[in-house]
């Protein structure tokens, strides 16, 4: 067996599992020992009974009292129970359906037990522990593994465990100048501790080296697709004579300061000859619209066409109507293509985006993507809302007029703090809208312990009066507990029962896009006063009759997320508002949610959200697709700042054509030809 053997030459693997372990992303022996526990479990801290406060997960070493009894649970499930002791307490322990369990449970035997340890009505209970014979000086930290389909716990131990002799075997992709450096360990050893690891320092060490090495490659990589930026061509266009200084003239309203930077920015990029690649990013309201019509205008002064796309119909529509009313008074022609057209529709859209007719063609990623045949494209414009899962994919829409790359505008809602844009972002130049177009009512914000709930229902009730519309968003629902789609159902049906007199609506991700689209269609016409949702409504639709923003087990979400949910009322010309349910009244989500009663600037939002989370819920946003992290989530600002800093070296020196820096050389090409480059470019 070697490091890139198949998995099938574990021990163990066979056809069936080895399937498991591919959905996965696991095929050969060396991708097992790079699928990296999601958390520890650290049994060795062994606790007293007494000192435990409820529902604490912890170890305790404790004696068996007397012989287990064995029985039949009302549900017809085989059980075993046993009480135990330290010198502190009594623990009942039950074992459902682990029938060989009851032989070793034998009185005056010691074992280390590991599990969640309630206080119950006669002692300390705990349900299926982990159980393990007590020795002292064992092993204290065990791997926790992400799991998906059919695999288990001990079926990933287990080959990993057989594996981990090969570890030896990794090769250092960071050269030794940088290991010194930040004081990083060899890789092969710090594989090894991820799985194994001898204590909590272990993990950190290990943590730290591997999540260096993956942001070093994954920002050298982005820098490399940069530079290969340059050498494509696109079409320079031209701002003379096409009456750019009327458009601006004509437009509602007179553009803020910061999106007439960006405006400059923008138009700089599409006057030169390579592909601007170039972010927005801009709270909601931040006024990101006009800029990409705009940049669209100036594309159709120049005879090109130019294609805008929106992750949702609804989005698109939207935009559709803004650009007509925008462009249509300059002979510009907008064409929109969505899905839910018909066949004799969008043959007559495609006909009129493949002849020329149609200047600006408007529909969704879906449609666009999934292949229209442009005349003239120079310019491509995607506006994410706050996903970026595909604006990698942005330049995809087939190749430009004449062969040339069209220039690419991606539009995000999610505010990062800069530090970190320079990092996740190496590959675009990105523009701010830190600026907000006047008149816009600011969100009041409370928030609200979940006992007062009675004073919150009677609070929609005096809204709905008013004739305004409610949107209440359930949590995330953490491992194990309901899943999203429960949750917001059940919640549904509370309110339903505590406020009869509303017609509310449901919406969650596990319905079909139709049933969704037709929910948020009913909503958006107040068919419905109120709107129980996971948090798919992030991506979002414009109801400016909706007033307020209801948010249950606030705690569990994150800033910029709390962020989001509140951009989507406020729209309107009525005082609105958002109200923060908290269950918990733990310090730090206290603070969090204060953050957000105190501002509504995203970027501020932002910067706490890093402070008080780390980089690793950012780093998520960015990825998409094959491209994540394995590690790097867990990294903390000082490491990702280090690796910026690394890297600005590397490149500034050129050090990658160094003879010691060829397998990080390598690792950078690796992952720009796998991931990046396929996503980006044609
Ligand atoms: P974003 O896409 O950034 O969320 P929009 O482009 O949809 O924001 O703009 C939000 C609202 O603000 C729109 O109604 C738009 O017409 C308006 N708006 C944009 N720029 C200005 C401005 N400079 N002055 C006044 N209103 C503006
Ligand atoms: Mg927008």
């Amino acid at each position: 067996m070697q490091l890139d053997s198949s998995i099938r030459y574990i021990s163990g693997i066979g056809e069936t599992r080895a399937k498991a372990f591919e959905k996965a992303g696991v095929f050969t022996v060396r991708d097992l020992l790079e699928y990296f526990p999601r958390r520890y479990e650290n049994r060795g801290e062994i606790c007293k009974l007494f000192d435990l406060p409820d529902g604490e997960t912890a170890s305790v070493v404790v004696r068996i009292d007397s012989a287990p009894r064995e029985g039949r649970g009302k549900s017809g499930k085989y059980y075993v129970r046993a009480s135990a002791s330290d010198d502190t307490g009594t623990l009942y322990m039950t074992f459902f359906n682990q029938k060989w369990i009851a032989k070793s449970l034998s009185p005056g035997r010691v074992f280390r037990v590991y599990g969640k340890i309630n206080m119950g009505q006669y002692g300390r209970d705990t349900v299926n522990p982990v159980l393990e014979p007590y020795i002292p000086g064992m092993k204290g930290i065990y791997p926790v593994y992400p799991l998906s389909g059919t695999l288990t716990q001990t079926l990933v131990a287990k080959a990993v465990s057989q594996a981990l002799p090969l570890a030896e075997e990794i090769q250092d992709v960071l050269p030794e100048e940088l290991m010194r450096q930040f004081a990083l360990i060899p890789k092969s050893s710090a594989v090894r501790a991820m799985h194994s690891p001898g204590d909590e320092k272990e993990i950190a060490e290990a943590t730290r080296t591997l999540a260096f090495e993956e942001l070093t490659v994954f920002q050298l990589a982005l820098r490399r697709m940069r530079s290969g930026r340059d050498d494509r061509a696109a079409h320079a266009l031209s701002q003379k004579g096409t009456g750019v200084r009327t458009f601006f003239q004509n437009l509602p309203f007179p553009l803020t300061g910061a999106q007439q930077r960006a405006v400059k920015d923008i138009f700089a990029d599409m006057q030169r000859p390579v592909p601007m690649m170039r972010l927005v990013q801009g709270d909601v309201g931040s006024g990101k619209t006009v800029l990409s019509v705009a940049a669209a205008y100036l594309c159709a002064r120049n005879g090109y066409q130019s294609a805008v796309m929106a992750p949702t119909e609804i989005l698109a529509k939207q935009h559709f109507s803004t650009f007509e009313k925008m462009l249509s008074q300059y002979g510009i022609n907008v064409l929109l293509i969505t899905g839910s057209m018909t066949a004799a529709q969008k043959k007559n859209a495609r006909a009129a985006i493949a002849d020329g007719t149609a200047d600006v063609i408007i529909g969704t990623n879906a449609v666009i993507q999934g292949g229209v045949e442009f005349k003239n494209l120079a310019l491509a414009v995607t506006d994410e809302q706050h996903r970026f899962g595909v604006m990698q994919r942005s330049a995809l829409v087939g190749k430009g007029a004449d062969g040339k790359t069209p220039h690419t505008l991606v539009m995000s809602a999610t505010p990062i703090p800069r530090t970190l844009s320079l990092i996740l972002y190496g590959d675009l130049d990105i523009s701010i809208l830190d600026e907000r177009p006047p008149g816009r009512q600011k969100v009041v914000t409370r928030a609200v312990s979940a006992a007062s709930r009675t004073e919150i229902y009677s609070f929609l009730d005096s809204e709905k009066r008013k004739g305004h519309q409610i949107f209440v968003v359930c949590p995330l629902v953490e491992e194990s507990e309901l899943t999203e789609a429960e949750s917001a159902t059940e919640r549904f049906e509370s309110i339903q029962k505590e406020l009869p007199s509303f017609r509310c609506g449901l919406l969650h991700g596990k319905m079909k896009q139709k049933e969704k689209d037709e929910v948020m269609e009913r909503f958006r016409t107040h068919e419905l006063d109120l709107l129980v949702s996971t948090t798919v409504i992030e991506v979002g639709v414009d109801v400016p009759n909706a007033t307020v923003m209801v948010v249950e087990n606030a705690e569990r979400f994150g800033l910029s997320t709390l962020h989001q949910l509140r951009g989507r009322i406020g729209r309107g010309s009525q005082k609105s508002y958002c109200i923060l349910i908290y269950g918990s009244d733990s310090e730090r989500s206290r603070e969090r949610l204060e953050t957000m009663c105190r501002t509504d600037d995203g970027f501020e939002i932002a910067r706490t959200d890093l402070k008080l989370r780390g980089p690793g819920d950012f780093f998520g946003e960015r990825q998409s697709g094959e491209l994540r992290f394995k590690v790097a989530n867990g990294a903390d600002m000082p490491l990702v700042e280090q690796t910026r800093a690394a890297v600005d070296v590397i490149l500034e020196n050129g050090l990658l054509e160094r003879e010691d820096y060829s397998a990080l050389r390598a690792a950078t090409e690796k992952l720009w030809q796998d991931n990046l480059r396929k996503n980006t470019l044609n």
